[in-house]
Formats: structure tokens, C-alpha cells, sequence
């Protein structure tokens, strides 16, 4: 059995200083029981807990990390950056050169702001709809998250779903009741919700590949009902690509599913592991944000240099090559894990796109939310603590999603396989 017992004395202390011992509440293992490991330092696909036990890392950040840890291209340039200071709060060239990059990759982004989160950049593009629109209601789906704003803290997944929160209290009931939510992908019932109030609907939101109750992909058909549903009744399409972004496909999932949003935000990867966010799109839409027009936007380290950089530093290592690669390597770990469930009769249905991956203890199939819940997550959370004695580090909820990075090879996930089948005879004795 592997010792935590210096994670655990961590944990108290942090306990004294934080609400529930840390900074964002998925980092707490509370649904799945146990206190959070600390973790000391991680390089490649490797991390390693204050008690020197080491892992195989599917967390990556919660997906920021495409190159795995400490990628050294990534610490040196990072290094040489913090040479030159910090923060300016004047521009850089590094901005327009980020921008310049990310545009090359995701043509939909006419124009672009970056911003220090993903929070902030759906805060943000939800903003720019509602002023643009000069409407009030948007529409979100059940079991997507985008973060931490209150109009979108509405039956949202990822922490809200693995807390069970709804609505999280402190949200104002007028805002609550601005958004309207639906199944995801539900097209008839996303059809009938424009059918009453298309004319008052300034925008919808939507993960096109759902990453916050588990991996579910969405439709051809539900996302292109939201793209003609849209177009028809004068609201904005937002693909929150906060996550897949750079991580379903290079180019995004709008690549996968060939439909052009009117608006795009982004996060994680772009930063390289940095706080950077970036929500952009047509031209004539974010032309209206300030100073350029007059919806207010601003922040004190948007677009700050050592930001930048992280995002340039790894955006300008990926490739086409590489996605191929790791989508290989993704579909590889799946096929073998759910091998591992079929030889030990355990009912699984597996999900992956790209580099982004999870696993449901639930026959399938698997598309929404009521989906999810149905999985079976008392045996996630034992089979969840049977992978860490097996040094494999996933995330700790049923309703979370797990990466592939550039530093996961043929040994690693040959290690990963084996160690499911172990967790498998583990939690079955
Ligand atoms: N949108 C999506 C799709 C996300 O997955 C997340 C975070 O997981 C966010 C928005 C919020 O991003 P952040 O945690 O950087 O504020």
C-alpha cells in the first residue's frame, strides 16, 4: 500500500487557510473519499506527491499540459521570458504573435481578446452576445460547464455535477431565470425552446464536445440544429472550446464537425499551463468590444508576457502529425481499458475524441447527462483508489474528463492497461 501520509498532513494544514483545503473544489477527492494528494513536481507524463509516490498523470492540469510536464522548451523559453519582467500592463508583440498563431490554427477567430481564464473568456463572449443582441436570454445545456460566471452556473457539470449543486446559491434568481437549459443533444427539444422564445434568446452555449460530465461528443445533427436555429432566429452560436480546443483536434472540434460558431472561447492548452483565456470570432461582433465600441471589457494581466509565451511556446510545438499520434495512442488506452472491463464482467462504455478520454461504469449508451448519473459511481470511487495504489492518476469524479499528452508512449499506456485489469481483481475480491 502506498503512504500518504504527508499528503494527508498537508491537507489539514491547508484546511485551516481554504474552504474545503483547496482552490478549486474538483482538486478535492471528496465524492470519491480520501483527502487529495499534494504533488511535489511532475515532468513528462509523470507526477510525483509529497510522499515521493509517483504516477502516470491523466489530469495534465485538467488538460492544459498537451506536452506533459516541465516540457523543456516550454521552461526555457519561460525562463528566459521572466528575464525580462513579468507584467507590463502595456502591450507586447507577443500578444499579436499568440493571436497571429491561434488564428492560423482556428480561422473562426476574425479577432480575438485574451483574458486570464476560461471563466472570463465565456463571461466575456456571453457579454458581447447580450450587447450585440440587445437580449437578455441564453441558452445552456444540462451537464456542460463554462465555468464559474453566475448566468452559467445553471445545471452545470463538472464540480456542480459531482457536488450535486444545481444552482449554485448566490446566483441571482433574475439571472438564473435567463437561462434557459436543455438535454444535450436533445434537437427537438432545443427546436421547441426557439419555436417560444427564439426572439428573446441572445445566444446559446454549448460544448460541442462535452467534457464536464465525462467525454460525450455531441451530434452532427444537435449542433448543426443549434447553427441553423440560431442563424434563423438572430442569436449567437458560442462554441466553448475552453477544452477541446486544441485537444478533440488541432483545428478544434469546429474542424470535426465542419460548422463555424459566431463566436469562440478558448483556455487551457493556449496557455501552455499559464492562466490564459481567449474568447473571439467575427470581426463585426468583437469590434464592439472596447475601446473598439463600447461593451466593457478589460483585465490587469490579459494578454501578460509570461502568459503569452507559455501558450506560444507549445502552441508552436503541435502539429497535424502530432494530433494523429496522440489520437492513436488515446484510441489504444481505450481499447484496452475497455478490454479489461469485458474480461472482468464489469458493464463500461468508454468515450474518447482526440486527446480527450473517459470511462462510464454504465452499459451505454452514454449521450447526456441523465446518462452520466446513471453510472455506477460508488464502484468509480473504490476503482478510483485501486488506480492510485497502482500509480495512475486520473480525475476524481465520474464526471470529469481525462487527457492524453505528447509524453504518453506505447510503455506508459501498456503500464495503464495493466494497472486497470490489477485495479479491476483488486476492487472484485
Ligand atoms: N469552459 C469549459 C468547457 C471548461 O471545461 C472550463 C473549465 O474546466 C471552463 C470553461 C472554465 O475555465 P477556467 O477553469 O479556466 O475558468
Amino acid at each position: 500500500m502506498r503512504d500518504f501520509s504527508n499528503s494527508k498532513r498537508a491537507f489539514a494544514e491547508a484546511d485551516k487557510y481554504m474552504p474545503g483545503g483547496v482552490n478549486s473544489p474538483v482538486r478535492a477527492f471528496k465524492n470519491v473519499g480520501g483527502d487529495p494528494l499534494f504533488i511535489a513536481k511532475g515532468k513528462g507524463a509523470y507526477i510525483e506527491d509529497i510522499d515521493h509516490n509517483k504516477y502516470i498523470d491523466y489530469v495534465l492540469s485538467w488538460g492544459p499540459l498537451i506536452l506533459g510536464h516541465a516540457d523543456d522548451k516550454v521552461v526555457a523559453d519561460l525562463q528566459d521570458a521572466t528575464t525580462r519582467g513579468t507584467s507590463y500592463g502595456a502591450p507586447t508583440e507577443l500578444e499579436t504573435e499568440l493571436a497571429e498563431k491561434i488564428q492560423a490554427i482556428v480561422p473562426s477567430l476574425e479577432e480575438m481578446r485574451m483574458v486570464s481564464s476560461g471563466t472570463e473568456a465565456t463571461m466575456s463572449a456571453i457579454r458581447l452576445a447580450r450587447g450585440v443582441t440587445k437580449r437578455d436570454k441564453i441558452v445552456k445545456f444540462i451537464g456542460n460547464y463554462h465555468g464559474h460566471s453566475d448566468s452559467l452556473l445553471v445545471d452545470a457539470g463538472s464540480g456542480m455535477a459531482t457536488f450535486d449543486i444545481n444552482t449554485s446559491p448566490g446566483v441571482p434568481n433574475a439571472l438564473a431565470y435567463d437561462t434557459l437549459t436543455v438535454a444535450y443533444n436533445d434537437v427537438e427539444g432545443v427546436k421547441s425552446l426557439f419555436k417560444e422564445h427564439g426572439k428573446e434568446i441572445a445566444c446559446v452555449i454549448v460544448e460541442p464536445i462535452a467534457g464536464n460530465m465525462g467525454v460525450i461528443p455531441g451530434t452532427q445533427e444537435f449542433l448543426q440544429t443549434l447553427r441553423d436555429e440560431t442563424t434563423k432566429s438572430g442569436s449567437l452560436l458560442i462554441f466553448d472550446e475552453v477544452m477541446s480546443g486544441f485537444r478533440a483536434a488541432y483545428h478544434g472540434a469546429q474542424s470535426l464537425y465542419h460548422i463555424k460558431p459566431d463566436l469562440t472561447t478558448l483556455g487551457k492548452v493556449v496557455g501552455g499551463g499559464l492562466p490564459v483565456g481567449v474568447f473571439g470570432g467575427r470581426r463585426d461582433l468583437m469590434e464592439n468590444i472596447t475601446p473598439a465600441g463600447k461593451i466593457y471589457h478589460a483585465g490587469t494581466l490579459s494578454g501578460n508576457p509570461l502568459a503569452m509565451t507559455g501558450g506560444l511556446s507549445t502552441l508552436n510545438q503541435l502539429s497535424e502529425d502530432l494530433y494523429t499520434k496522440m489520437t492513436a495512442n488515446t484510441k489504444r488506452l481505450m481499447a484496452g481499458i475497455k478490454q479489461a472491463a469485458d474480461d472482468h464482467g464489469v458493464p463500461m462504455t468508454v468515450h474518447s475524441v482526440g486527446t480527450m478520454w473517459s470511462y462510464f461504469f454504465n452499459a451505454g449508451p452514454v449521450n447526456n447527462f441523465d446518462d452520466v448519473k446513471a453510472s455506477d459511481t460508488a464502484y468509480f470511487a473504490k476503482f478510483f483508489k485501486q488506480l492510485l495504489q497502482q500509480g495512475i492518476y486520473t480525475a476524481p469524479s465520474q464526471f470529469e474528463t481525462n487527457f492524453m499528452s505528447s509524453k504518453h508512449t506505447d510503455v506508459e499506456i501498456d503500464k495503464t492497461i495493466q494497472a486497470f485489469n490489477n485495479a479491476f481483481d483488486a476492487v472484485q475480491k
